[in-house]
């Protein structure tokens, strides 16, 4: 019998960044009133607090620390309301935020610190698993501080079902979080690949190209879409490798091999500042960082480094 799944993982890729899970969404307790009240007031429940959409860390432990217990959310002021995070084994876990003018007090303060999202993926202070779930504490903390207001009337909207909707009491609108997907790929032609250098990237940096999907097309149609607007290259087939949820604010990058079938590079100047062809060994000597032009790669927490390595492997 063919084994369709012959070449995937069974869970999230080893070390992409935001995918690890440990905990599970419980998504039937979200509504359930009664069970989130007493949840909340447990000695077992545990807070992910963020400040202006920072988490906060205590660092005082042998690891640093993401989750707060209800004595300590209440006397740093963490909003009343919260976000159900899940369960881990019988521990429920919530997001709430700090009130965004003692930001500054609590920077400055020792036992705690307000570090921000990507240094603390970069800099592995959490497990892969703690990391993922700040993320996500992250990402729906920027929608809720975004959508206080419904954009069907312009009245002032409500979280409910645990934070996981809001709703406009005025017309009665329903609003859910929003994930925005963004293709990110390697065009593939024979041995080579094309990897690209925006304009804001560090130097020496070269990745896979990258662009936001919009409304109307698949996966593959932006993927092709994107590659033919950023390097002016033509692309056949398209083939999903993985993804990852990405907090930066709340995107979810697809990550993609595509087919080139042309190879005369003409970039948009407006979203690259370079884009070349690299054999297969040059990638491995980007990704090993020997490459002899300095050329390095986005870290290993990035799906582009591990789209690279697939084509190294390959
Ligand atoms: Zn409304």
């Amino acid at each position: 019998m063919t084994d369709f799944f012959r070449d995937l993982p069974h869970g999230p890729v080893a070390g992409l960044g935001f995918a690890a899970k440990d905990c599970e969404r419980a998504a039937h307790l979200r509504d359930n009133a009664d069970w989130q009240a007493s949840a909340r007031l447990s000695g077992k429940a545990r807070f992910i607090l963020l400040c202006r959409e920072v988490p906060l860390l205590d660092m005082t432990g042998p690891a640093p620390r993401a989750r707060f217990k209800l004595a300590e959310a209440t006397n740093l002021q963490a909003s009343d309301e919260m976000l159900f995070l899940g369960l881990d084994g019988d521990t429920p876990l919530f997001a709430r935020a700090l009130p965004g003018d003692h930001f500054d007090d609590i920077k400055q303060a020792g036992r705690y610190k307000l570090i921000d999202m990507r240094s603390i993926a970069m800099q592995d202070l959490l497990t892969p698993a703690e990391t993922a779930l700040v993320g996500t504490a992250k990402a729906m903390g920027h929608w809720h501080q975004r959508h206080g207001f419904c954009s069907a009337c312009g009245k002032a909207s409500k979280s409910a079902s645990s934070g996981w909707k809001r709703i406009c009491e005025s017309c009665g609108a329903e609003h859910f979080p929003r994930t925005d997907p963004v293709v990110i790929m390697l065009a593939i032609r024979g041995d080579r690949c094309l990897m690209g250098r925006a304009p804001a990237f560090p130097e020496g940096r070269y990745s896979c190209l990258a662009g936001f999907m919009e409304p109307g097309e698949t996966i593959e149609d932006a993927v092709r879409r994107e590659i033919h607007e950023e390097a002016g290259i033509t692309v056949g087939r398209v083939k999903l490798l993985m993804a990852q949820p990405w907090p930066f604010p709340s995107s979810l990058m697809i990550g993609c091999l595509a087919e080139a079938t042309s190879d005369e590079i003409t970039i948009d100047p407006n979203e690259l500042a370079d884009a070349r062809w690299f054999t297969k060994a040059e990638v491995a000597a980007v990704l090993a960082g020997t490459h002899p032009d300095g050329i390095s790669a986005p870290p290993s927490m990035a799906i582009a480094h591990h789209i690279m390595r697939v084509f190294v492997d390959a």
